[in-house]
């Protein structure tokens, strides 16, 4: 056999990630958010394009903004999931921690707060993930 065989990649870490990322809703929320970026630019371009005389493209790619924008935003909110009793954690996180500690605490925690899921009930029930 070869050897040195590293992956260099290994995804089970032991209690540095949170369980967002343990139960696979990291990388949808990452998603997301690169998503919800590009709706925020365009957002942020349209009044660009009104003051130079475009105001149909303007409102056309302030609409197409918003809509780019919060499409994910709602995707997350109610896919960001307990994979045992479905808590929504994004939504639980937005209500119970505040806006200075919500997204901390989401990179963070490591147990359900509703039914004590935790990172390693997570890396022992889905060991085939890649
Ligand atoms: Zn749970």
């Amino acid at each position: 056999m070869v050897e040195g065989v590293d992956e260099g990649n290994c995804a089970v870490t032991n209690s540095t990630a949170s369980l967002l990322v343990a139960s696979g809703n990291a990388g949808l929320l990452a998603r997301c958010v690169a998503v919800a970026i590009v709706g925020l630019i365009a957002v942020a371009v349209s009044p660009v394009l009104m003051s130079h005389g475009s105001v149909g493209w303007g409102v056309g790619v302030l609409g197409a903004g918003a809509v780019i924008l919060i499409g994910p935003a709602v995707y997350a909110l109610r896919r960001t999931i307990c994979p045992q009793c479905r808590a929504p954690w994004l939504q639980y996180a937005l209500g119970e921690k505040g806006a200075g500690e919500w997204l901390s605490w989401l990179t963070t925690f490591t147990e359900c707060p509703q039914c004590r899921y935790t990172v390693d009930d997570a890396a022992n029930s889905s060991p085939g993930r890649r």
